[in-house]
């Protein structure tokens, strides 16, 4: 017999017990029944509504109760239902991924970038790994269910264009990456693309898998070799900007009367203050007094890079920490300009200088709590490590399509990204699932 409920509520009932699936290792139908409020009938149905859709299975039994009564029988997300093709554009090379629903890597491939690479030979990247992984998978059965493009520097994620990399400034400007990459793929081609920033990315990451708490205003930022880029959250939403700029804290300028020239051909921003380039400048400068140092234990002063001025530092070398402490220094000033107008609970620090360790982070934080600006006002600001790899912008990239995917009737980004009331806004999405549609897929 069919239930009177209105038809929104039995959607929302069943988007309940998939988001707890999806979130949770494994559970039986009496704990979703109490954890979401459902009899265990209705609970029961909506699995098997599931299992035959094929997005939850059956996976064992679990303890029996203290009473000694029967084992439940558990059930979990079928993370192997669909798939997701991740490809991030790094400064030096295309990453492109595989990963299941849990937005856990099943494959990789790596190519190479030289800076001057054309935007279209980028573009034949981008679909000759997209038709070399769908075409991978076409045996398995499982359903592709988005693409996404993370990319270095300024990105419309609305319009699918790179405004401006500075890494890769003979893209040019406003280039239409998106709709170039459909074109290279054809009509046939059908699963929805994404495309933005990967800093954004990367702190969606954060929110899936790592340190940022479920609602809340946190941002990362993340530091290259040359390069440093931030993801901003306010109470739980990804902010982009009037014109995607937001989140570009590595061209603040924090030393504009400074030698140092940066990547966009301003002087002493950010990312130039601690970028390799500068840090590996003081090095040759300090060779001669510091010849003791372990940086150049069978190290030639030009072949020392800014990883090992990292672990240097963590080992306790007194050069290399004295290098690490000026970096420290420009990372608080930046930092502390970022609290006093963003007002985060916490800062996840990301990239080359998590490897220099306690020591860094402590210096950050030393030197924050040194600075003015308000030093009547105790701030609050956590400053942390990620402890995610090097693949946190693809791997964040996967999880906010499959976010979307499962959350596909709120067809607003911002909706999308959004945490509500603590609670992860449900998917509407059915049994029979339709390909996401947001503001930012084709
Ligand atoms: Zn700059």
């Amino acid at each position: 017999m069919q239930s009177r409920k209105p038809k929104s509520l039995k959607i929302a009932n069943m988007a309940a017990v998939l988001e707890l699936l999806r979130t949770t290792h494994r559970a039986s139908i009496a704990e979703i029944s109490v954890r979401i409020n459902l009899s265990k009938t209705t609970v029961r149905k909506i699995l098997d509504n599931y299992i035959e859709a094929g997005l939850v299975i059956s996976v064992g039994k679990g303890e029996s109760t203290d009473e000694g009564g029967k084992r439940p029988e558990l059930f979990a997300f079928n993370k192997n239902h669909g798939y997701v093709i991740s490809l991030h554009v790094t400064p030096e090379m295309l990453l492109s991924v595989i990963t299941d629903l849990n937005a856990d890597i099943t494959h990789s491939k790596i190519i190479m970038l030289d800076r001057q690479v054309h935007v279209l030979q980028v573009v034949r990247f981008l679909a000759e790994a997209i038709r070399e992984f769908s075409a991978g998978k076409n045996a398995s059965g499982e359903r592709l269910i988005g693409v996404v493009i993370a990319l270095p520097g300024l990105v419309d994620c609305d319009r699918g264009m790179s405004i401006y990399s500075p890494h890769y400034p003979s893209w040019g400007r406003n280039v239409p990456l998106k709709q170039m990459l459909i074109a290279e793929l054809g009509a046939d081609f059908a699963a929805p693309i994404f495309m933005d920033c990967v800093n954004r990315y990367q702190a969606f990451a954060e929110l899936e898998k790592g340190r940022a708490p479920d609602r809340g205003s946190f941002l990362i930022i993340d530091a290259l070799d040359e390069g440093l880029g931030g993801g901003m959250v306010f109470s739980g939403s990804i902010q982009r900007g009037s014109q995607c700029l937001c989140g570009e804290i590595g061209h603040m300028i924090l030393s504009p009367n400074d030698e140092t020239s940066c990547i966009c051909g301003a002087r002493g921003c950010f990312e130039a203050m601690v970028s390799a380039k500068r840090v590996l400048r003081l090095v040759r400068d300090g060779h001669a007094a510091n010849r003791g140092s372990s940086l150049f234990d069978g190290c030639a002063p030009q072949q020392v890079t800014l990883e090992r001025v990292s672990e240097c530092a963590a080992a306790g070398d007194e050069f290399a920490r004295a290098l690490i402490e000026d970096v420290a220094g420009w990372y608080a000033l930046g930092l502390n300009n970022i609290v006093m107008v963003s007002d985060p609970e916490l800062i996840v620090l990301q990239g080359v200088y998590t490897r220099a360790g306690d020591y860094f982070v402590e210096r950050v934080r030393a030197r924050m709590s040194e600075l003015g600006g308000l030093p009547d006002v105790e701030k609050q600001v956590r400053v942390e490590y990620s402890t995610m790899g090097d693949e946190r912008g693809a791997v964040g990239a996967a999880a906010f399509v499959i976010c979307n995917h499962f959350r596909s009737g709120h067809s607003d980004r911002a909706a999308v990204l959004s945490l509500d009331g603590g609670q992860r806004r449900p998917p509407v999405d059915g049994v029979t699932p339709e390909p996401a549609v947001s503001s930012s897929a084709q």
